[in-house]
């Protein structure tokens, strides 16, 4: 494991330890972190994240190392999670150390108040947040952010805790999901994000469905990159991809050239895009296939690409099945990893 200052540990007690073991490696890899398997442990190395998850007779022994609090915050989060999904079919107990993870909230918490609620599809609701510090996140290295759905349920929690000495670590499991920072109003403190209203009912989609003006959520970030820098781009993904999309678009000059490909449930979920770039835009309906998911990933597979003497860039995002089969065919096509950001934005459970 790489020495970072930062370190958290835990034992995960459960009866079935290497199915448990295999589960994590599974979530590893559907979120596009290579792990390596080595002596009978998990080995994880990111920039800003080492993680070791040792396979112990009865448990499964984690250590966890992070560049900063932030980094150690969201892996303990990733880690809760990976493990909650898998506590429906069986018991399982998660025994943190003494960490230095003191607070219940990472770092660049704040706070986003509910200021206006606009749709711009059936399926796709802008929400323009009002925070205190919205110049953060008016930046296009890092365009993501993540929201804690449930923070009225921590705010609730620590004032009934009032500030008695020694109270206890929170009880309530944070719900944290990623998002795009449509746009940013720095001067009227407003960040935007498009909330897809997915059939399928999260937490993010349930919320954004019954929000209010007035609501409030809380926020981490900016984080999780953005594009690169390029003459030719393609641009692909589904309905999560298009606050991305729309952004990177509207910050290309007129010297670049964009294909942009999206696949979509039908019509009524076209947006239009702004840009100064040369644009061209396919729009896959999956309404015209039966409901078929495998359109994007076959439409780029059939795409020429341009070949390496220009400088070329393609950025998709989709969920992660699709995410994959792209990735095999970028490799096959030759792209360099420092030519593409293929990300997987939601999984199918
Ligand atoms: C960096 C990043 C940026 C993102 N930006 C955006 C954004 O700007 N706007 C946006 O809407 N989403 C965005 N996403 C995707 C979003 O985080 C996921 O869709 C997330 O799962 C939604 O959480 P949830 O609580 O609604 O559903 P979850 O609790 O995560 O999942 C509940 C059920 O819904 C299904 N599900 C989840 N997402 C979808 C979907 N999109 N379509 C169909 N079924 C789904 C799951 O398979 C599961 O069955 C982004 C993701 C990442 C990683």
């Amino acid at each position: 494991m790489k020495e970072l200052p930062y370190k958290l540990q835990a034992i995960i007690v459960t009866k079935r330890p290497e199915h448990l073991f295999e589960r994590l490696h599974a979530h590893l890899l559907d979120h596009d972190v290579a792990a390596r398997l080595s002596g009978g442990s998990l080995f994880v190395d990111l920039p800003a994240v080492s993680g070791m998850l040792r396979l112990m007779d009865g448990s499964i022994e984690v250590d966890i190392a992070a560049a900063d609090l932030e980094s150690l915050y969201f892996a303990k989060v990733w880690l809760q999670d990976a493990v909650a999904e898998e506590r429906a079919s069986e018991t399982i107990r998660i025994v943190w150390s003494e960490d230095c993870l003191q607070r219940h909230l990472p770092p660049s918490f704040s706070v986003l108040t509910v200021d206006d609620i606009v749709d711009i599809t059936p399926r796709m609701r802008r929400i323009r947040f009002r925070t205190a510090d919205a110049r953060s996140f008016d930046t296009l290295d890092d365009m993501h952010l993540r929201i804690l759905f449930n923070f009225q349920e921590f705010a609730d929690e620590h004032a009934s805790q009032g500030s008695r000495q020694g109270s206890s670590p929170s009880d309530v499991s944070p719900i944290w999901r990623a998002y795009t920072v449509r746009f940013v109003e720095p001067e009227n403190h407003i960040i935007a994000v498009d909330f897809v209203l997915h059939s399928a009912e999260g937490p993010g989609s349930r919320w954004a469905a019954r929000a209010r003006r007035g609501d409030v959520v809380g926020a981490a970030g900016p984080s999780g990159g953005g594009c690169g820098d390029a003459a030719w781009y393609l641009l692909a993904g589904d309905e999560t991809a298009l606050p991305a999309i729309s952004r990177i678009l509207e910050s290309l000059d007129e010297r670049a050239t964009a294909t942009v490909v999206i696949e979509v449930t039908g019509p009524t979920d076209k947006i239009s895009f702004t840009s100064q770039a040369a644009v061209e835009t396919r729009w896959l309906y999956r309404d015209d296939h039966g409901g078929d998911r495998r359109g994007l990933a076959r439409a780029i597979s059939s795409m020429k690409f341009p070949d390496a003497s220009r400088k070329r860039f393609v950025w998709i995002a989709s969920e992660s099945e699709t995410a994959n089969a792209v990735r095999a065919t970028l490799r096959d096509r030759g792209l360099t990893k420092e030519e593409q950001v293929v990300a997987a934005y939601w999984h199918r459970t």
